[in-house]
């Protein structure tokens, strides 16, 4: 096996997930097990978790069928939108519909006629991410079709947060911006102020609107009802419902710096490799593409053989730290597609010593920031080329 390669603490996700678990109950636990686990490799995760969770997560169908493929046995939602000719494979593979359109309702329930097969479906409300769902303003359609389909089970219901990664402002109310003289000129600048509690509470109270319509026409609601992510796992306790869908907290990362840990979560990733060559290199002498650093005395530079098309962005160049026997020094040079050099002054380094670039002291925010990204990719960015190596599976 190469020498770069990423550890995955599963006790760890296993712990991070009875915490969330004590946190919520009786609400069900969804695990969202999308982009490969983010990052940590969903064929060793997947089956790891899959006998305590409620639920699993992906983001697309094809994400469910690998998890069918792999023996998994839990109910699975594909969460994401989905296209007319992606619905057969629901039924051959037992997959939950998010039924985010009146026409891939009805589409479903026709299929589910014509193949004499059952169908487990979410209904998918948009109340204020304007990404895929039906909007509460137009659910009562949506929802007087979902009842008349006898051939689906219709199981859920469900909706997103737009500003969950930052709900850090719990409290502070902000007084709402009159819309600038712009109008809705795009760009970021153009965006107007927002409380990101304040928002959530309002994607909350169209929810529940959505819901009294069952009440109006004298129907129970449908049993699982859902709209929580990590952030209002954390904080917003009124948006659990039936069941909450942890992602990143999952994985044991906060979904923003300052909110409230109510929950104890601890990462599971260590990233890891060897150095693959160690030399003394003179000033004068740039140091890789674009010879960006050059030394300015006699330095050691090690070469570490992990690059960004293993998931090491190439856009963190003279930024990150690593850590060599409990030292952190720092990257110096362009990183290249495969390999990257750092400078350990005069220290006696060797081929073959450790190197961690995530883990030990270096952390998902501090790769994050270096990258000019969020924690979230910088997980799910790690690639297909870095081996993941399961620890503690035995239970
Ligand atoms: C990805 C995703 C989640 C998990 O989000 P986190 O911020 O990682 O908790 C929950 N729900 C839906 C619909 C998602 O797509």
């Amino acid at each position: 096996m190469r020498p770069t390669y990423l550890e995955v603490n599963l006790p760890q996700l296993k712990q991070n997930f009875e915490n969330i678990r004590a946190h919520v109950a009786p609400a069900k636990v969804l695990v969202v097990l999308k982009a490969n686990a983010y990052g940590h490799g969903v064929d060793g995760v997947a089956p790891f978790i899959a006998p305590y969770a409620d639920y699993i997560g992906v983001a697309i169908a094809e994400e469910g069928i690998h998890l069918r493929k792999l023996g998994i046995a839990t109910p699975i939602l594909v969460m994401g939108g989905t296209l007319l000719e992606q619905l057969p494979d629901f039924f051959e593979y037992d997959l939950t519909l998010a039924a985010s359109s009146l026409d891939l309702l009805t589409a479903a329930e026709q299929l589910a006629d014509s193949t004499r097969k059952s169908l487990k479906v979410h209904l998918k409300i948009d109340t204020g991410m304007e990404r895929i769902g039906v909007r509460e303003y137009e659910a009562e359609a949506l929802i007087e079709k979902s009842l008349s389909c006898s051939h689906l089970e219709i199981e859920g219901i469900f909706t997103h947060f737009a500003n969950s990664e930052s709900m850090s402002l719990r409290g502070a109310i902000a007084p709402k911006q009159p819309p600038t003289s712009q109008g809705i000129a795009s760009g970021e600048n153009q965006v107007r102020p927002r409380n990101d509690m304040v928002e959530a509470s309002l994607q909350l109270k169209r929810f529940q609107e959505v819901l009294s319509i069952y009440e109006k026409l004298g129907v129970p609601n449908p049993p699982i009802r859902h709209t929580a992510n990590s952030g209002a796992t954390l904080v917003m306790p009124e948006s659990y419902y039936d069941m909450v869908r942890p992602g990143v907290l999952f994985y044991g990362v906060y979904p923003d710096r300052d909110i409230e840990r109510t929950i104890e979560v601890k990462p599971a990733l260590t990233w890891k490799s060897k150095v693959v060559f160690s030399k003394i290199t003179q000033p004068g002498r740039g140091v890789s593409y674009g010879s960006l650093w050059q030394a300015e005395a006699p330095t050691r530079i090690v070469t570490v053989p992990c690059g960004y098309a293993d998931g090491y962005f190439r856009r963190m160049t003279n930024q990150p730290q690593v850590v060599i026997h409990q030292k952190k020094y720092q990257q110096v040079g362009r990183i290249c597609m495969d390999q990257f050099m750092v400078n350990v002054g005069d220290n006696d380094i060797k081929v073959g010593d450790d190197v961690t670039l995530l883990g030990n002291g270096i952390t998902a925010e501090n790769l994050a920031d270096w990258a000019g990204t969020n924690e979230y990719e910088v997980m799910t960015n790690i690639s297909a080329r870095v081996p993941r190596v399961f620890v503690g599976a035995v239970q």
